[in-house]
């Protein structure tokens, strides 16, 4: 790995924008997650790229980490770990269609049966190419995504028991919001869960992993940590919502940093930026950067977001551009070359993903996925 380490060196000199990915600390919060669970075994949710973060790395890393298994949303973000050389399990938790199945079974990727009909199409593809399949039967307990409804279980329970060539290796649900502040809904979603879970318990003659809780979950209702947790956010140091960093200490697994390009005076009264939507109250001084909306930063983070330079907060001024933003410093100082940091610490201050979601109005999972193939990946903390 030290070479793909200097091969990120490499790149990012030729591009002074990157995303640092810091391996220790994804495996502190692996270690966080799983002190915190106790029993319950961790699937790694590494979708999207890792949520950003780099799918081989973050993979591999969390594997020789002693990780249970993994998690992601396509079958083809399944094979290309198969590829990759992970042996764990993974489970693929998106809709299917009948045409997929033969990959699932040949790469022994673990299907998601969400209905009577998709079981039975599973089973068929199992018994044409002479194969176990594995699957995992989803019930949906109030999401209303995919999924047999809880109050309808019992059909798709009876397809699976009923099944010659299938082995069902888990149950599971996934809850639809979780908030510290009211966890009505949750409590619910996972009573339902436990309730129709009881007529396959009564059946089963094999053992399977009953599993519901994500990142919010695990952490703000511990009790739905049954027999396996699926974290993906919080395995990148970040927290789905507020009010839960005191549960569980989390480090963040990326950082984003580029370097100033350019510096001008904008005078008194000047629009700055496409639209024109800031004009310089007075004389200011005006940084610009290599990163935009072509690399996943978003234009919503215009005037919501602020970067470190030289130690200091600045606001990102003007429609941020494809390629380019500008930044307010006022009457700092600021040379090209100096380290602007995005994402991340300098000195003593840091910006945090949940904090930029917070003022945009985004969900700090779409600012991490956003981050394109166009901004290298630096791995450190090998
Ligand atoms: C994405 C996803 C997760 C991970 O959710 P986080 O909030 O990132 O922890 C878990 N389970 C399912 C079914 C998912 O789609």
């Amino acid at each position: 790995m030290s070479s793909s380490f200097e091969q990120s060196h490499v790149e990012f000199r030729h591009r002074p924008t990157y995303a640092e990915v810091c391996l220790n600390s994804l495996r502190s919060n692996l270690r966080a997650i799983q002190a915190f669970v106790g029993d319950a075994k961790v699937m790694a949710v590494i979708k999207a790229n890792g949520y950003g973060h780099g799918f081989e790395q973050v993979a591999k890393t969390l594997e020789a980490a002693g990780v249970h298994s993994f998690g992601v949303a396509y079958i083809e973000e399944a094979i290309e770990l198969r590829k990759l050389g992970i042996t764990h399990p993974i489970l693929v938790f998106g809709g299917l269609l009948k045409e997929q199945l033969d990959l699932y079974i040949e790469n022994d990727v673990q299907v998601t049966a969400s209905s009577v009909t998709k079981m039975e199409q599973i089973e068929e593809a199992a018994a044409r190419l002479g194969r176990r399949a594995k699957v995992q039967l989803k019930i949906d307990t109030g999401l209303e995504r995919i999924g047999v409804h809880y109050y309808t279980a019992p059909t798709l329970f009876d397809a699976a028991l009923k099944s010659q060539h299938c082995e069902v290796v888990g149950v599971y649900s996934h809850f639809a919001d979780v908030r510290r502040e009211d966890l009505s809904t949750t409590k619910l979603q996972l009573e339902r869960f436990l309730e129709s879970l009881r007529y396959f318990e009564e059946r089963a003659t094999a053992p399977f992993l009953r599993h519901i809780a994500a990142s919010g979950g695990l952490m703000a209702l511990p009790e739905s940590q049954l027999d396996m947790v699926r974290p993906g956010l919080s395995l990148y140091g970040v927290y789905p919502s507020a009010g839960l960093d005191s549960l569980l200490k989390l480090n963040p697994v990326l950082s984003l940093k580029s370097q100033v390009v350019y510096f001008k005076v904008v005078q008194k009264g000047a629009g700055v930026s496409y639209g024109h939507t800031w004009v310089a109250p007075e004389d200011t001084r005006v940084v610009t950067i290599p990163l935009g909306y072509g690399d996943g930063y978003l234009r919503r983070l215009s005037g919501n977001s602020e970067v470190l330079i030289r130690g200091q907060r600045s606001p990102i001024v003007g429609a941020i551009c494809m390629d380019q933003l500008m930044v307010n410093v006022g009457q700092g100082v600021a040379y090209n070359g100096d380290e602007v940091v995005l994402f991340g610490q300098q000195g003593t201050e840091q910006i945090t993903v949940e904090e930029v979601a917070r003022a945009s109005g985004l969900s700090p999972y779409e600012i991490l996925v956003t981050l394109n193939q166009r901004i290298p990946r630096v791995f450190v903390g090998n």
